[in-house]
């Protein structure tokens, strides 16, 4: 690693902190994940700055600091079987990893799912499941889940994820219409019904009905 590089991911983790990202586990999971293995051509230089960049098929990997957050307010403990809807570029995912038992990632295109999986595999994350589905439906045959965390915008929390959910879990994911401003919000199960509170306003691309074309 350059200097240059070891200066840039210092200051990294730094800008975490300073927008709230405070919890130490979470903190050292972003260290040992390094952000620009999940970031490729031209928008790899900017992969340790805290700011949303393009992936393949229109999508982005969110923003460091927002993943931090939403990370934290998940809460994963090191036994929880967790669910990601929105795989993505794999980096929420592989940091879910370090804090999880068992992580399962669906995405609507394939191709983002197969560059995730190789990545996955070449970085040795091996208790990350990726496959292609239309994940507002969840994935009954591994429910239900400690930890469901959506990383795209519905306008309300998609019934199937709800049903997903054990008692006591934990769903983090931003609701509201995906052109206007979303609100991240935690949701907790309970013997009787859901919690709901909000975290922060976010802005996320949309959760969209059926498979992507690549
Ligand atoms: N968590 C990702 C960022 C995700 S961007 C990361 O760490 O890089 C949101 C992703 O949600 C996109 O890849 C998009 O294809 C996916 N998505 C949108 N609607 C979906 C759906 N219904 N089911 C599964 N994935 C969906």
């Amino acid at each position: 690693m350059t200097d240059d590089v070891a200066e840039r991911k210092m200051q990294f983790l730094f800008a975490l902190r300073t927008r709230g990202v405070t919890d130490s586990r979470v903190l050292e999971a972003m260290e040992r994940i390094d952000r620009g293995d999940f970031v490729r051509g031209i928008f790899a230089a900017r992969a340790y700055e805290d700011m949303p960049l393009p992936i393949a098929c229109g999508q982005t990997i969110s923003q460091p600091s927002v993943v931090g957050l939403m990370t934290q307010a998940l809460a994963p403990s090191p036994r929880d079987k967790v669910l990601e809807v929105g795989t993505g570029s794999g980096y929420q995912a592989a940091i879910l990893s370090q804090l999880a038992r068992r992580v399962y990632t669906v995405d609507r295109h394939r191709r983002l799912v197969h560059e995730a999986r190789a990545l996955f595999d070449r970085l040795g994350l091996t208790n990350i499941t990726a496959f292609t589905a239309d994940g507002s439906h969840g994935f009954p045959e591994q429910a239900p889940f400690d930890r469901i965390i959506v990383t795209a915008a519905a306008e309300d929390p998609p019934g199937p994820l709800l049903a997903q959910m054990k008692i006591g879990g934990i769903m983090v994911l931003p609701v509201g219409q995906s052109d206007t401003v979303q609100s991240l919000i935690k949701v907790t199960r309970t013997e009787t019904g859901y919690d709901y509170e909000e975290i922060r306003p976010v802005r996320f691309v949309p959760l969209l009905e059926g498979l992507g074309e690549e």
